[in-house]
């Protein structure tokens, strides 16, 4: 028989990517099918992804050469995210960016200033930082200068081995000035349900959140009165849910088991 029951009640599915959809270049097996099977039902599918170190495009051509097309409007990052927030809450303000080119890049096209002596040490995942950036940055931060973080991840996982992430910058921050990001934009922070809320107009408890990060993906549709779904293909394990005080509505083995046999 075959799984064509959708067991979640939601109209907006909100996919995290890496341990969700695949693992490296890998799709994990059966996801591409099922994400053509909620497109065909008329359920809305978006991606949703913490990394501000790259460029929406780039997830673009990865999941679409796995099998499933996907259009610019599915792609959702931190970046979007950090961008709309300072554009609602910080405008006219200057911002020293710890990013990436393609993330630096983001933030001049939203026009927003970049300037040395800025108002806001704003911090991606910036996989080209250097002594130099963390040293200025230190400078601002120590005379006061707000403190704004993409995500709060401590680590990003990588066929080679876990890459330090923002979370890992945070704690050098705050061991060298003492100072905290006064608003982290990515999950499971309110930031990234604005930007949702502002790109589709679906109520919170008809949204399901999907991912395999207690303490981003499923916190964040916590934090948000969405539905949330752990997926046991990444990086959580029973074993760390058993121990964590983060319950979310459902626990599947893999996104595959959203349908089940009717
Ligand atoms: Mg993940």
């Amino acid at each position: 028989m075959p799984k064509n029951k959708l067991i979640v009640d939601a109209d907006l599915f909100l996919f995290d990517l890496d341990g969700t959809i695949y693992l490296g270049d890998k799709p994990i097996p059966g996801v591409i099918d099922t994400l053509k099977q909620l497109t065909a039902m008329g359920k809305k599918v978006c991606f949703l992804t913490n990394n501000s170190s790259k460029d929406k495009t780039e997830y673009i051509k990865k999941i679409t050469k796995m099998g499933y097309p996907v259009d610019l409007f599915q792609i959702v990052t931190s970046t979007m995210a950090t961008i709309h927030y300072l554009h609602t809450r910080k405008p006219g303000k200057s911002v020293y960016p710890l990013g990436t080119p393609t993330f630096v890049k983001e933030i001049e096209n939203a026009h927003i200033k970049i300037e040395e002596d800025a108002d806001i040490v704003l911090l991606a995942f910036d996989t080209t930082i250097t002594y130099d950036k963390l040293w200025k940055a230190n400078i601002l931060l120590n005379s006061g200068k707000e403190f704004i973080a993409t995500h709060p991840d401590l680590v990003c996982p990588h066929e080679l081995g876990d890459m330090p992430d923002v979370g890992s910058i945070i704690a050098l921050f705050e061991t060298s000035s003492g100072r905290t990001p006064s608003v982290i934009c990515g999950k499971p922070h309110s930031p990234m349900a604005e930007i949702i809320s502002s790109l589709f107009y679906v109520e919170k408890s008809r949204i399901a959140m999907i991912g395999d990060r207690l303490y981003t993906d499923i916190l964040f549709g916590i934090n948000n009165n969405m539905q949330s779904i752990l997926v046991l293909s990444g990086e959580t394990t029973k074993e760390m849910l058993d121990a964590s005080g983060i319950k979310p509505t459902y626990v599947f083995d893999s996104i595959v088991d959203l349908f089940e046999e009717e």
